[in-house]
């Protein structure tokens, strides 16, 4: 654990020390993380670094009663909002909770992409070591999730729950996120694309033939050729299985 520095309340301007998670002037709850630029602590919500004034992340703590606990730990889980995207963290183990629905836009998005990659690398945690090899429970219903290679290839071994989302221990979403920037999603895509194509051209090949006894008993089919999009949605449910 860091020793304890004065820093200034996010919503407030009040001068609190950085061992607090309450502000003891406007009563907001509080929590630290790591500037980007220099590693120095400040406040979520802060706008900028108070030792070397770059810009911070644009985060904030949310009070969310149904968070659920962290599958490991057990403790509360915290809902944070990077940018436009909603995840929780657990404090303990670092890791992190996202729902489908904000997966999905994390993984369709740069931008979000920047902002949670900036932010989850941003503070180091002191037990961010291996996790354990075991099932562990969907903080949502609690059933025991899946144990997934994300993107069939990409080497990181998330926890799955099929109706609600993905959870990350420590260190694997900045993994993910890179896997996905260096177009690992998208060759991952190409491999679905080419087994689609290859089912595609076996059901053409039949639908010739089909055709070819049509016309024979002079009906005259025709066949259309239907590419089909692959939205990112369905990509990733493909590819976790879904
Ligand atoms: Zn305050
Ligand atoms: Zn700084
Ligand atoms: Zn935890
Ligand atoms: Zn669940």
């Amino acid at each position: 654990m860091k020793v304890p520095e004065a820093l200034n309340c996010p919503n407030c301007g009040g001068a609190v020390t950085s061992d607090k998670t309450k502000c003891e002037f406007c009563g907001s709850r509080l929590k630290t993380v790591g500037c980007a630029a220099c590693l120095g602590m400040m406040f979520l919500g802060s706008q900028f670094c108070g030792h070397c004034g770059a810009k911070a992340y644009k985060a904030e703590l949310l009070d969310d009663a149904a968070a659920g606990d962290c599958p490991r730990c057990k403790v509360k889980l915290q809902s944070l909002k990077i940018g436009v995207v909603n995840i929780r963290e657990c404090e303990r183990c670092g890791g992190f909770w996202s729902d489908s629905n904000t997966f999905e836009t994390i993984c369709s998005n740069k931008e979000h992409q920047a902002s949670v990659l900036g932010f989850s690398g941003s503070y180091v945690h002191p037990n961010s070591g291996q996790p354990t090899i075991s099932y562990v429970p969907c903080p949502d219903c609690k059933q025991l999730m899946n144990r997934s290679n994300f993107a069939r290839s990409s080497g990181v071994i998330v926890d799955l729950c099929k109706q609600h989302g993905v959870w990350f221990d420590a260190g694997e979403l900045p993994k993910i996120i890179e896997f996905i920037d260096k177009g690992g999603l998208d060759r991952a895509r190409e491999k679905e694309k080419i087994v689609l194509t290859d089912e595609r051209s076996r059901l053409r090949d039949e639908q010739r033939r089909l055709a070819m006894m049509e016309r024979r008993s002079g009906s005259g089919g025709h066949f259309k050729d239907d590419e089909g999009e692959w939205g990112i949605g369905k990509v990733i449910s493909r590819l976790f299985d879904l």
